[in-house]
């Protein structure tokens, strides 16, 4: 088996060697290039433009006059509306080459770039949802004494957004920050992951033919270090949404902090799934944890559950269970519609991996089965077999770290206040699954593990729900009507009646 050459340059329509910027595509101002490397084949694809300060400034400039001056944040209600149905209409007829593109991005196989979850359809409800609630959202009035007077809120638009993306969920990363942001009036400012481009660049491409208002909308691609720094740390952005790792995290809300600058921030995650005797179904269960780690981006998503704690009494016949859904699991050519699991994103990140599984050695735990790279046809790519360590104590450091790859770690619990204690000792807080066929049992653990999203028998990311973290996993809730809140302001309205 050899894997395929992408078709990049015939059968996608990107731009990828420039910036968008006030409604034109742009060079940057260095005049450089950053390669885009397909993980699955460690072949160079194309290369984008390497933004740098000078073209953050003229981003967040434009993204300024569009605020300040432009018709965007004052747009009638009904208007802004059509617009974002219609940006949602044009990717739900891109919605085929917007999935492809994500594979050719971060190697995502197709079934799983197809699926609703990650696809373009995400995006398309998140453009539908928001704009649904272009003409909903409104004030409040409010009772006020001892004087005579009336008083009223207003939700206005933040301003000036500036939204950082990584590589691992393209088209769902940009349903969450961009759909709300543009829907309450903001304009935006988008900063990809160098490792991930093509689809912001496309989706602005696709966004031409709605005729935004030039400045609405920006991407410029580019490195953290350059671009991304710049742009968190500029004086014309008014707020920033993050999602990234939570070192980085750091550092974004260090600048924000300079800068007295709203921000959120959706970090990393060390999600448990407990996993009782009396699930309702032991094989999806065993499924969702070994597919977690397993199958689509091999583990390299945040609400991946990568901590499975089972009840004792099943404990050995799960992990055997667990080693049987590895049958299914198919590494391959990742845009082959029976390719199960992906790549690593980079040879760095493989490296990093890797030291886990000999870190999980050391500490003592039992590998089950995986933890070596795979050879032969998919020696070129960062392919790595997945790992089971079982027998893991919960302060090891694979049960602590975010490996951010195919590696899961199983531990036995007595009870459900053993589990949750479990559960919760870690610094992250963004996801978790409980698994029982007692609805009270669920709903007892779902309110005590200190998550920001909890699953009961299964769990799914969807645009009307929120979603982001606890503690260490961030903060600021992305998706639904909790979105609203990120990127509007609320203004009080005092009227002396007297
Ligand atoms: P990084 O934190 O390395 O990068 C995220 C984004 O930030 C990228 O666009 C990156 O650019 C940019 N960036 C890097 N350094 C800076 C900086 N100093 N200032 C501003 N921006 C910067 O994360 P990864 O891309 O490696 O993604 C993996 C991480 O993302 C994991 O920890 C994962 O848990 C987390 N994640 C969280 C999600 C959530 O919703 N909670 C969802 C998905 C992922 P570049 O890539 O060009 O360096």
């Amino acid at each position: 088996m050899s894997l395929t050459v992408l078709p990049v340059r015939d059968e996608l329509r990107v731009r990828p060697g420039r910036l968008y910027i006030a409604g034109e595509w742009t060079d940057a101002a260095s005049g450089q290039a950053l390669p885009h490397v397909h993980p699955a084949t460690g072949e160079c694809t194309v290369t984008v433009a390497r933004g740098d300060a000078a073209d953050i400034d003229r981003a967040v400039r434009a993204a300024r006059a569009a605020f300040d001056d432009g018709p965007w944040p004052d747009m009638h209600a009904q208007d802004r509306r059509r617009l974002l149905l219609r940006i949602a209409a044009l990717i739900d007829a891109h919605a085929e080459e917007l999935n492809r593109l994500q594979t050719l991005d971060n190697g995502l196989p197709i079934t799983f770039s197809s699926m609703p979850q990650v696809s373009a359809a995400f995006l398309v409800d998140s453009f539908e949802y928001y704009a649904g609630w272009v003409d909903k959202i409104g004030g409040r009035t409010i009772p006020v004494y001892p004087d005579r007077a009336f008083d009223f809120t207003l939700r206005e638009p933040v301003g000036v957004v500036g939204a950082i993306i990584p590589w691992n969920a393209p088209l769902v990363l940009l349903a969450l920050k961009l759909a709300p942001a543009l829907a309450m009036g903001n304009t935006v400012v988008l900063k990809p992951s160098e490792l991930a481009s093509l689809c912001a660049l496309r989706f602005a491409e696709l966004l031409e033919a709605v005729e935004l208002p030039p400045g609405v909308f920006n991407v410029v691609t580019g490195t953290g270090i350059e671009a991304g720094a710049s742009l968190v740390s500029h004086p014309g952005v008014d707020k920033v949404t993050f999602t990234g790792g939570t070192e980085t995290g750091r550092a974004v809300m260090r600048a924000c902090a300079d800068g007295l600058r709203r921000v959120s921030l959706e970090l990393g995650g060390k999600s448990a799934t407990l996993v009782f005797a009396d699930a309702p179904d032991l094989e999806m269960a065993a499924l969702h944890g070994v597919g977690a780690v397993a199958m689509g981006l091999s583990g390299q998503g945040c609400a991946c559950v990568t901590r499975t704690l089972v009840e004792e009494s099943i404990y050995d016949a799960f992990i055997e269970q667990m080693r049987g859904v590895l049958t299914l699991v198919n590494p391959g050519d990742p845009f082959d519609p029976a390719t199960t699991s992906g790549a690593l994103i980079s040879p760095r990140h493989l490296e990093r991996v890797l030291g886990y599984v000999d870190t999980g050695r050391a500490e003592g735990a039992r590998l089950v089965c995986g933890g070596e790279r795979l050879g032969g046809a998919l020696s070129t790519g960062n392919f790595v077999a997945p790992a089971i360590f079982a027998d893991v104590c919960n302060d090891m450091r694979i049960a602590q770290e975010e490996i951010f790859g195919p590696i899961q770690s199983v531990m036995p619990f007595r009870d459900l206040d053993e589990a949750v204690q479990i559960a919760n000792a870690s610094r992250y807080g963004l996801a978790g699954q409980v698994w029982t066929a007692d609805i009270g049992k669920a709903i007892t653990v779902a309110r005590r593990v200190r998550t920001g999203t909890m699953g009961i028998n299964g769990y799914s990311v969807v645009p009307t729900a929120p979603f982001g973290g606890y503690r260490h996993s961030g903060f600021g809730r992305e998706g639904g009507v909790e979105s609203l809140d990120l990127f509007t302001e609320v203004k009080n309205v005092f009227v002396n009646l007297t």
